[in-house]
């Protein structure tokens, strides 16, 4: 593995890599991705290696502008009030952190769909993403750049240390600013239906488009081959460590215990915290607080947890608590992403 830098010259050698059918882990403004040529199916194949992901779980296929999502899906075949919608998204979120589930052109391998006749497309903001897309392939298959299952990264260091010589490069943009994975807006139903909650918020969504379903598609006659969308996967995003989630009252009243880690949404639950276990202050190095910033209204609060909570949780698996208490967030905006994640991180437990 070679770390690269952000300079044009590195972003190219990244790129001629893609075009080799070789893999390399990038930022973008969600997490970091791990790219391959969305075209070749030996790349497609080493992002599953490298993952150890099961290979029902499908890739999400990375463009740099609007006239490439034409090699990737087949928007024609979309009825003509989708496609609409579509336009509407298109102008208004893209690009950015949302993942638009179309379908697909036969030139997209059914192996980055993991055989489902919808391909998920997304035109990251990242000026690194979207120069790595654009010297390779113009389009490039992309999970986030960790072993399945496990926290996303938001940094270099996180790819480095979790996937090491798995990857060939890895390009180091600095820290994700948005934190959480994009959201996952399926347009192949009708409503649209957000399979996965994530950087682009709900209302934002539904304030273009109106209604959207939430979830787990009802209940088939007959079973589907693969999990419709596998960020429904009721265990993904996990730490090590057990984690229980905890809504603001269950959180304020934890009695300290100085094996396990405690993750506050914001500094008024942890002050009252601080307050009830005062008496057994020390261990700070083992509490944490997702939003910080003063003053700040909950929709800030939620945009600076985001970006702060895999980063964080990384630090939280390095101290190997017992067990890591976290507080919900509140569920507007980006807080459902975030309550989203540490549900499925509760439920590696069970
Ligand atoms: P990750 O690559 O880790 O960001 O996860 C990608 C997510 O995109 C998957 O977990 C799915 O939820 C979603 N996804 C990708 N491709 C499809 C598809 N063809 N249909 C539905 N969901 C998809
Ligand atoms: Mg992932």
């Amino acid at each position: 593995m070679r770390m690269l830098t952000s300079s044009d010259e590195d972003i190219r050698i990244a790129a001629e890599a893609i075009k080799a059918g070789r893999l390399a882990a990038f930022p973008t403004e969600t997490v970091y991705g791990l790219g391959g040529d969305a075209f070749n199916v030996s790349a497609l194949a080493r992002i599953f290696e490298a993952k150890r992901r099961p290979r029902f779980d499908p890739l999400i296929v990375h463009i740099a502008d609007l006239a490439s999502l034409d090699m990737a899906a087949d928007v024609g075949s979309l009825p003509p009030s989708v496609r609409t919608k579509l336009c509407v998204l298109c102008r208004n979120l893209w690009p950015g952190p949302l993942t638009l589930v179309l379908p697909k052109r036969p030139s997209i391998p059914a192996l980055a769909t993991s055989g489902l006749p919808a391909v998920a497309a997304r035109f990251p903001s990242h000026p690194i993403a979207q120069k790595l897309i654009r010297y390779s392939t113009g389009a490039v298959a992309a999970p986030s750049a960790n072993p399945f299952g496990y926290l996303s990264p938001t940094k270099a260091s996180h790819v480095q240390e979790q996937l090491g010589e798995r990857v060939d490069f890895i390009i180091d943009g600095g820290c994700a600013d948005i934190g959480v994975e994009s959201t996952v807006l399926d347009l192949t139903e009708e409503p649209a239906r957000i399979l996965r909650p994530g950087g682009a918020p709900r209302e934002a969504i539904e304030a273009l488009i109106g209604h959207v379903e939430m979830g787990h598609p009802p209940a088939q006659d007959t079973p589907r081959p693969a999990p419709h969308s596998p960020g429904q996967l009721a265990s993904h995003y996990a730490p090590k460590a057990p984690l229980f989630l905890h809504n603001d009252s269950d959180m304020a009243g934890l009695s300290f215990c100085p094996d396990e880690a405690y993750l506050f949404f914001d500094e008024e639950t942890r002050g009252a915290w601080n307050m009830r276990n005062a008496p057994n202050a020390g261990g700070d190095e083992r509490i944490f607080t997702l939003a910080t910033g003063a003053n700040t209204g909950t929709a800030d609060k939620t945009l600076e947890a985001a970006a702060n909570l895999f980063d964080i949780l990384h630090t939280i698996d390095k101290l190997k608590p017992s067990a890591i208490h976290a507080q919900k967030s509140p569920d507007s905006g980006l807080g459902a992403a975030i309550n989203d994640r540490l549900m499925r991180a509760a439920a590696k437990r069970n």
